[in-house]
Order: structure tokens, then sequence, then C-alpha cells
């Protein structure tokens, strides 16, 4: 569990993407019910009273119209250069099935998201140093984790199975891609330095309740529920300063990440959130998700 009082936990920035509108069934037109309000706020039809809206901010807030590009050179390539150094990160991208998580991390070949960017960046990096003639040798690794009923499972999978993968996974597992950076000193005492990025694609946080879901589905809904509750007891600890205890151990996904999320580790989170009607109760449990975490 978390360093008692010592040392120093980095926070977790929150940002928020709101997709643009693409509701064609919605024959009632009804248009958004949430709108950005500037490069950290944005405001939401008030449910107890239409007539109002209820503000919130955040570290960031990516607008309909900002690209696949400009989320990635805010939200992710920043923090990088320090898996060069033997640190850690962690990309998430939270919020309710249909709300853009998939595009965000992954995003497809016209639109290529935060995934194959880092993984380019990163290469492009480790090019550099090695061109550096720094004293040390470099090597890539990537693994690809699914973690479904709080099991995790290792496919070791390559990139392209990895990406095909990513894209047909069920909303109902978190997707967790892997990229180490291990450097080794050519020369004596020939240390060794790991730095690890984890890039997660989470399962969709809409209420399962509402859905009426039985057996098997209930049993996922639990496993989903802790994880993504424990998920938010986390980052809610590590925000809000030193010295609580950060439960990590209340949850595999938690636990996996525990050594990318809080002390040195640089994390972001993303939370999708979408603009049409019936998404509201949805996109307002996950905006009160991310303003829980923001601590501005
Ligand atoms: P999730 O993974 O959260 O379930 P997806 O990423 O699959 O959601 O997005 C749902 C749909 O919306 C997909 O067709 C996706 O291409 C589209 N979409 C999501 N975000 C954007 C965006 N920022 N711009 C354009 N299309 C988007
Ligand atoms: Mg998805």
């Amino acid at each position: 569990d978390g360093a008692p009082g010592s040392k120093r936990t980095s926070r977790v920035r929150v940002a928020v993407r709101l997709r643009p509108y693409m509701d064609k069934q919605d024959e009632k037109g009804e248009g958004s019910c949430v709108r950005g309000l500037g490069p950290q706020k944005l405001e939401i039809i008030n449910w107890r009273n239409a007539t109002e809206t209820l503000q919130y901010q955040f570290d960031m807030f990516h607008g309909e119209q900002t690209t696949q590009q400009e989320v990635f050179l805010t939200s992710v390539k920043p923090v990088l250069p320090h898996i060069l150094n033997g640190q850690n990160a962690s990309v998430f991208a939270y919020g309710p099935t249909g709300a853009g998580k998939t595009h965000t991390m992954l995003g497809s070949q016209e639109q290529p998201g935060i995934i194959p960017r880092a993984v380019k960046e990163v290469f492009k990096l480790v090019e550099a140093q090695e061109t550096e003639q720094d004293g040390w040798e470099y090597a890539i690794g990537m693994s690809y984790l699914e973690i479904y009923n709080e099991k995790v499972l290792d496919l070791f999978l390559n990139r392209t199975t990895a990406s095909t993968k990513l894209n047909q996974r069920s909303s109902r597992s978190h997707a967790i891609l892997l990229i180490k950076v291990v450097k080794s000193q050519r020369g004596p005492p020939h240390r060794q330095q790991t730095g690890k990025l984890y890039l997660v694609d989470l399962a969709g946080s809409e209420d399962n309740r509402r859905t009426g879901n039985q057996g098997i589905r209930l049993k996922e809904s639990g496993a989903i529920n802790l994880s993504l509750f424990t998920l938010s007891k986390v980052v809610d600890a590590l925000n809000a300063g030193a010295g609580g205890r950060v439960p990590y151990r209340d949850s595999k996904l938690t636990r996996l990440l525990q050594d990318s999320l809080g002390g040195s580790a640089h994390s972001v989170m993303i939370t999708n959130i979408a603009p049409e009607y019936r998404y509201y109760f949805d996109t307002f449990s996950a905006l009160n998700f991310a303003a829980k975490s923001k601590q501005i």
C-alpha cells in the first residue's frame, strides 16, 4: 500500500473528452445535453431543472473538434521521455460504452489513437538515445493483457494482433497494452532500469444494474464495478495528497497497475463522454467520477 508519509506522490491528471454528436436514430433531434466552455470547463443540463446547467472543471477538456493528434500531444507525449529514465506511466480511458474510449486509445487507420502514436514515439525516442551513444543499451517489449472477472489474461501478443484484439474486445473487460523499455549499462557496473507504460481501455462504466443483468452478466458487472470503484478510490486517495491509505490491493486492475499509478509515476485519466441525451445519466456519473479526481 501507499508509502507512509515520506515520499511525494504524484497526482493523476484528469482530462475529459467529448465526442461529436452522432446519434442518427435520435429522430427527436434533441441535440446535445453537454457542451464545452473553454479548455478546462464544460456544462451539462441539470436533470432536476432543465433550464439550468451544471458546470465542471478538469485539468483538461477536449471538445468535439479535438483531433487525435491534439489529445496525444497534450495528454500523452509529455510523459513518454520518463519511460526511458526508468519511470512508469499510465493512461486510462474511462467512460460508458459508445463514448469513444477505443477511438481515443486505439483509433482507426485514418485516425490513429494514443496506442499507435505512443508506440511510434517510444521507438523514436529510443532510436534518438541510441545515436547519442549515452552508454546504455535499450530494449523495447510489449504485452497485451486483459482483465475479465478479476482474472488477468496475458496474451503475449505482437503489436498487430494486440491491436486487432483491442478492436474486437468486449466492453466488459479491461484491455491493457504494456510497453516496457529496459535499459542496460554497456559497461560496469552494468546497471539496469525498466520503465513501464500502461495504456488502458477500461470496461464500460455504464450502470449495469439498469439493464437487469443476471447470471454470468451479473458476475461480470460485479467485477467491473469493483475494479472501477477501486480505481476511483485509488485516484481520489492519490489526489487528496500525502498520508491516506491507497487501496491498490482491493482489485486486480489497481494491483497490476500499482507501480504505474501514484508514487513517482505519471498518470493520466481520460474520461470519454457522449453528447446525446440517451447517455445523460452515464455521462453525469462519469463526470462526477472525473470531478472527484480533479482537485484544482
Ligand atoms: P467505446 O470504446 O467507449 O465503447 P468507441 O471508441 O467504440 O466507444 O466509439 C463509439 C463510436 O463513436 C465509434 O464508431 C467511434 O468511431 C466513434 N467516435 C468516438 N469518438 C469519436 C471522435 N472523437 N470523433 C469521431 N468519432 C468518434
Ligand atoms: Mg470500446
